[in-house]
């Protein structure tokens, strides 16, 4: 029988001391100094002083020297295809034509969840094209093709490597409420790791309204730019 499973994403690695190398980066730029004269010299208030101003004046490619390594499970397929969307990042996802399926897990939306008579006939849709994904893999279909009858809701695995900037843009878009529901936890969870290993480059990231204080969802807006000091809405 097919099982519900819950998302959970774990902060694999990171660029060793990700703050303090953009720092460093930082101070090459605008000082005439040698590769000598970088490396631990930087106080912890400096490196906060150097990245604010940086990202203040949207000199965005020096927190590219960060990297960021995430493992992701428990999230459907149809939440992978939004992410991979973003491409200025690294993915390995787990294959359906060499790992079988035939116990996969699903994700359940809330909104069938909701709907106790529906939700039961989604189950049962799950074991129905698990047992077919099995009986088909059992007759001799190669794993590759058995896989054309499995639901978006299947689970799958991810690992994704993007750099600060890249996940900037990665939270402004998806942890706005206009994202879909299931991408947007994602990448809260992401954000939450993020922020705990440079609390600088992310201490204002989130949604646009949140990160650049401008809400850019016009009529769909969630409303959310009005509690936050100094936002606008653009319609
Ligand atoms: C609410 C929402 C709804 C969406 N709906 C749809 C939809 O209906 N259909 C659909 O197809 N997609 C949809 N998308 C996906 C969206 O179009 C983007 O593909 C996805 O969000 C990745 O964003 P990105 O290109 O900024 O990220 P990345 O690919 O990571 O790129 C990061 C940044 O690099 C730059 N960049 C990257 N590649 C290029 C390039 N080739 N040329 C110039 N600059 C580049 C851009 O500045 C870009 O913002 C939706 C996304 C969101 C958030």
């Amino acid at each position: 029988m097919a099982r519900e499973t819950k998302l959970k994403v774990r902060l694999l690695k990171h660029t060793q001391d990700p703050e303090r190398v953009c720092a460093e980066a930082a101070k090459l730029c605008y000082n005439p100094i040698g590769v000598d004269e970088l490396g631990g010299k930087l106080s912890d208030e400096e490196v906060q002083k150097s990245l604010r101003h940086i990202m203040k004046m949207g000199h965005y490619s020096v927190i590219e020297h960060a990297v960021f390594t995430f493992a992701i499970e428990g999230v459907s397929r149809a939440c992978t295809h939004e992410l991979v969307r973003h491409r200025i990042a690294s993915y390995s996802q787990q294959s359906q034509r060499h790992v079988s399926e035939a116990g996969f897990n699903f994700i359940e939306p809330q909104t069938i969840k909701d709907k106790p008579e529906l939700s039961k006939r989604f189950q049962s849709f799950m074991d129905a094209s698990q047992s077919l994904y099995s009986e088909l893999c059992a007759a001799g279909v190669p794993k590759e093709d058995a896989r054309f009858i499995l639901p978006n809701a299947c689970e799958t695995r991810i690992i994704v490597t993007m750099n600060a900037r890249a996940l900037l843009n990665f939270f402004e878009l998806r942890c706005c409420a206009s994202a879909q529901w299931e991408i947007r936890a994602l990448a809260n969870e992401m954000l939450k790791l993020a922020k705990q290993a440079a609390p600088t480059i992310f201490e204002n990231a989130g949604p646009a309204c949140v990160s650049r204080r401008v809400c850019t969802e016009g009529k769909r807006s969630c409303g959310r730019w009005r509690s936050i000091p100094g936002a606008i809405l653009r319609e």
